[in-house]
């Protein structure tokens, strides 16, 4: 009986750990997430080129190819992302949007027509 106790602990341990890495807010898997796109203007952003904030993230950093906008209850900030479809480029949860709930990720691109191109997507994504 003493082998099933620690066989037990264990399995509790990582039950906890487990639970402790969702509360974190890291995928410990990958998720489909409704994907869409944004650009820096000020349709998407509500900020004008002139403003001091323009093209700025929700962490500071300077928005570029690679910066997603994420629920940060679902996505811890400045986590790393894999996105289906985009298997060379490591995206960063580096902004936050009122839009963005859930299950929902928003893709930062160069320009408005190409976040309109973009459209929505059902993709799969990983978080670490
Ligand atoms: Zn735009």
């Amino acid at each position: 009986m003493r082998f099933t106790n620690d066989i037990l602990i264990i399995l509790l341990a990582t039950v906890l750990f487990a639970g402790y890495a969702m509360i974190k807010g890291n995928l410990r898997s990958s998720e489909v997430f409704t994907a869409t796109a944004y650009c820096s203007c000020v349709k998407c952003c509500n900020k004008n080129p002139s403003d001091r904030r323009y093209g700025i993230t929700a962490t500071g950093t300077v928005a570029q190819w690679g910066t997603v906008a994420v629920d940060r209850n679902v996505i811890k900030l400045e986590s790393r992302l894999r996105i289906e479809g985009f298997p060379n480029t490591t995206f960063r949860a580096e902004d936050v949007g009122e839009a963005i709930k859930g299950n929902h990720i928003d893709i930062w691109f160069p320009s408005h027509e190409e976040a309109l191109n973009f459209g929505i997507k059902k993709m799969a994504v990983y978080s670490y």
